[in-house]
Order: structure tokens, then sequence, then C-alpha cells
């Protein structure tokens, strides 16, 4: 047994891991009744990726590539390949991935999994939207290829569903063209809530990528104020790009808790929004930092100490919606406890693939927590209250702690997706929220 964490560090688990090396071989046998759940690089927060008493299965070593259609842009691959490999091999023959969350860390399983979503799903929609087929491995020993003709129910219920419905083995998707390696940036400042609201609606017809940095200690007329991001890949610049900032430090053990406290969390915001006194910026950078700013420090979660963090990812749906930021921000700036990464998007309306997936039209916002206990989690409740009234929901990546009642509330497809559920596979996250479920 090992701890194996999920990246919030929160909450604690012991685990055992089982390591796959080929895709052709079976799953391990059940040891003592234990559950399985597969494992790409742990880079969800809280635990969906964790198992409490039960065992992983690490797929770090499925990481080959199967085949490459330059011409076409499809790529099979096994699950356990890193969108960081997947951008080396493709980014030189002119294809980027069609979508990609803020770190490329994570593995084409996980990716399916959690039917992630990014900067461009205004336009492009969810991972999930891209994926033609993939093999799914059950624990009684059949492999299934799944897509979008052949066993479809099991082809939506595996995109966003937790790992829970079997073992990705490999996967087949869509690539995106690009010309080059660089992004054209515009950082532009806003000074309240609906300027944000303004540029989001303006930005989303001419930039396939938009996001938003927000000061969340920002309080009256500065309420939401931030930054917005939006980006076009560059065309051909007929050279080389610049090489993209390389992994520079690392977080080499778990910070002192003090670090992280309303005065440094208020001194960091503050800054921040200072850092540019300029409207608008413009900027051409490769794609490395635009996407994965965070990318470059090592382990930076160890910064929040032993004890943790939450990420808190919901969304809210159009219609209410900036009543429902409003109120959330609100509630967060007047509490103690405040975020250091704040990130708002607007959604765009392509339905996603998954019956559990996050993403639908309207806002998220996504804010990272230290966990100061009882405190954080009576904060985090109150905001669930808000996203519950507007008929939101929030990111089960994200979570460690939302209540049965809230995720059946923001997940109703649950009931449909439970049969797909392999019954030899589990999470922490799966049972707290359907404990108790007749
Ligand atoms: C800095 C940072 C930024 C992020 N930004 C975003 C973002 O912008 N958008 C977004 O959507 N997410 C974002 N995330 C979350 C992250 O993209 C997801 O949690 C992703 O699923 C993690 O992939 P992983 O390989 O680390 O999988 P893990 O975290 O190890 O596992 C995630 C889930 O995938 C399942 N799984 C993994 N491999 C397989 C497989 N082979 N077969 C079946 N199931 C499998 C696991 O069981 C688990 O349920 C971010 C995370 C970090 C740390």
């Amino acid at each position: 047994m090992g701890r194996y964490p999920s990246w919030g560090n929160y909450p604690k688990a012991e685990q055992r891991m089982r390591r796959l090396h080929w895709r052709d071989d079976d799953l391990p046998s059940d040891e003592e009744g234990s559950t399985l759940l597969p494992r790409g690089l742990g880079r969800s927060y809280g635990d969906s990726c964790l198992n409490d008493g039960g065992t992983l299965l690490d797929t770090t070593r499925l990481n080959h590539l199967i085949a490459f259609d330059h011409e076409a842009g499809i790529l099979r691959c096994e699950a356990g390949v890193s969108l960081a490999d997947i951008l080396e091999i493709v980014v030189p023959h002119g294809w980027f991935l069609p979508v990609t969350p803020g770190t490329k860390f994570v593995t084409v399983g996980g990716a399916v999994a959690n039917d992630i979503h990014g900067k461009n799903h205004h336009r492009a929609g969810t991972f999930g939207c891209f994926v033609t087929r993939f093999e799914l491995l059950r624990s009684d020993g059949r492999r299934l290829i799944c897509s979008p003709a052949d066993n479809d129910a099991l082809f939506r219920a595996t995109i966003g569903g937790l790992g829970l419905t079997g073992l990705l083995t490999w996967v087949e998707f869509r690539l995106k063209r690009v010309e080059s390696a660089l992004i054209d940036v515009e950082s532009v400042r806003f000074n309240e809530l609906d300027e944000f609201f303004e540029l989001a609606t303006a930005s989303d017809a001419r930039f396939e990528y938009t996001v938003a940095w927000v000061d969340s200690l920002a309080r009256g007329s500065e309420l939401g104020r931030g930054f917005f991001f939006r980006g076009n890949h560059a065309p051909s610049t007929n050279g080389a790009a610049p090489a993209p900032r390389r992994l520079s430090l690392t977080v080499p053990f778990h910070a002192p808790g003090f670090l992280l406290n309303g005065w440094t969390l208020r001194a960091f915001n503050t800054l921040y929004y200072n850092r540019q006194r300029e409207r608008t910026i413009r900027r051409r950078t490769h794609y490395d930092p635009f996407f994965y700013p965070l990318d470059s420090m090592g382990y930076w979660n160890r910064l929040y100490g032993r004890r943790g963090f939450m990420q808190y990812q919901c969304l809210v749906p159009h219609e209410g919606g900036h009543d429902a930021v409003r109120a959330l921000f609100s509630r967060i700036s007047a509490s103690a406890e405040g975020s250091f990464l704040t990130v708002l998007k607007v959604f765009g309306d392509a339905a996603s693939p998954g019956l559990l997936s996050f993403p639908s039209p309207g806002t998220t916002l996504a804010l990272d927590f230290a966990n100061r206990g009882r405190s954080t989690l009576a904060l985090l409740e109150e905001l669930d209250s808000i996203v519950r009234r507007h008929g939101g929901r929030v990111y089960p990546a994200k979570d460690a702690r939302m209540s049965v009642t809230s995720f059946q509330a923001y997940f109703p497809a649950w009931r449909e997706f439970a049969p797909f559920v392999d019954p030899a596979f589990s999470s922490g996250f799966w049972r707290r929220v359907t404990a108790g479920a007749g």
C-alpha cells in the first residue's frame, strides 16, 4: 500500500499500485476483493483518481504511438501517452491538439475519462468531440471497440466516465491543423465583472482561445477585475520558432502551510493585477507558455503544504449566469479564503459527448483554495448552494468534497450512467457521491 496522492494532495488515500506494461495484458486479478481504478498522471485534484483501500492501474507505461496519419491528422496511441509527448511529435508536422487543458502533463486516457476542455471550448467543445474510437478492456476480459457507430452507449458513458467503465487501452482522435508553433496573444485588462462578459462576447468570434484571470479578493466596484487573455495560432513564420521555456524550477518539498496566508494572497492578487498598466498588450509567443504557464514549475502544488488544497470549478448556465458569478465572487471576497489562481471562461454551445461530461453552455469559474479544514469546506458548501440554485454543476476532476445531493442534482444522467460502471471498478469519488443511493 502507498499514498499516490492526487494533485490537490487531499484527501489522503492508501492504495495498491499495479503497473501495466502491455496493452494486450489482462487486468490484474482482484486482490482480496479490492476494486480497480485506472490512473494516468494523477493531475486530477481530488478523489476521482484515488481508490482508497483498492488498486490503481498505472497506465503510464502504455505510452506507445500506434498510428499517425500525417495527411488526415488522425492519431492512434496507447492511453498512457501524455499530451506533452504528442505535442513534440505532431507540431513539427503542422498539427496540434484539438483541445488541451492548462497542463500538458496529462495522459490521453485521463483526457477522455474527464472529457477535458480548454481555452477553445467556445469554438471546439471538449476533447471527446474529437475521439473517433477507442478500445475498452472490461474486467470480464472483453475488449470492446467503441465509437459513435459501435458500442455507442458505452462510448458515451466512457467519455467523461471517470475511469469507471473499464480500462482504455488505446484511443484514436483527430488533430487540428496549424501553420506554426506560435500563438498571437492579446492580454486585456478589465476593471470589473461586466467588462469581462463584454470582452468574452466581443472576443469569441475573433479568437480561438479565450480565458481570464480574476483577482478573487477585489470587492465593491472592482469586483471581478482581472486580465482577459485571447489568442490565435500564428501564421507560418518561415523560420525557427523561438524555443519554448523549459521546466525551470521544481518545488522540492511541501512548503510550510503559513506561507500562504491572507496577506500573501492579497499581495499576490494586487501585484498580479497591477503588472500591466496598458489596457492591451500584444505579443507573439511559443504555444508552451501560453497554454501551460504552470508547467514551468514542477510540483507547484507543494506550495500549498502538506494539508494540500482544493480546487473548485463550477459552471453556471447563461440564464442568470452573470448574477450567479457575481454572487460567487462576493461570497469569496468576503471570506478569509482567497485564491491565487482564479480563472473565468465562457463555454460555447457545442454539446459534450459524454453522459457525465462537465462542460455545457454557460460560464465556468475555477479557484484554488488552501485546505484550512472546516472553514474551507464550509465556504465550498456555500458556493455549491449558489451553483445548485442557478442550475449549474461542479467539475468532478477537481472535486474532493461535493455532497451526494449536489452530485445528483448536478449530474442527473448519473442514473443512466451507473449501469455502465464495470463491477470491478470504483473510486473514492464514486463511492462518496453515490453513498446510500438506491
Ligand atoms: C495545472 C492543471 C491545469 C488543468 N487544467 C484543466 C483544464 O483547463 N481543463 C480540464 O478539463 N482539466 C484541467 N485539469 C485537470 C486534468 O486535465 C484532468 O484531471 C485530467 O483527467 C488528468 O489526466 P491524468 O492523466 O493526470 O489522469 P488522472 O488524474 O490520473 O486520472 C483522471 C481520471 O482518468 C481516469 N483514467 C486515466 N487513465 C485511464 C485509462 N487508461 N482508462 C480509463 N480511465 C482512465 C482515472 O481513473 C481518473 O478517473 C488541469 C489539471 C492541472 C493539474
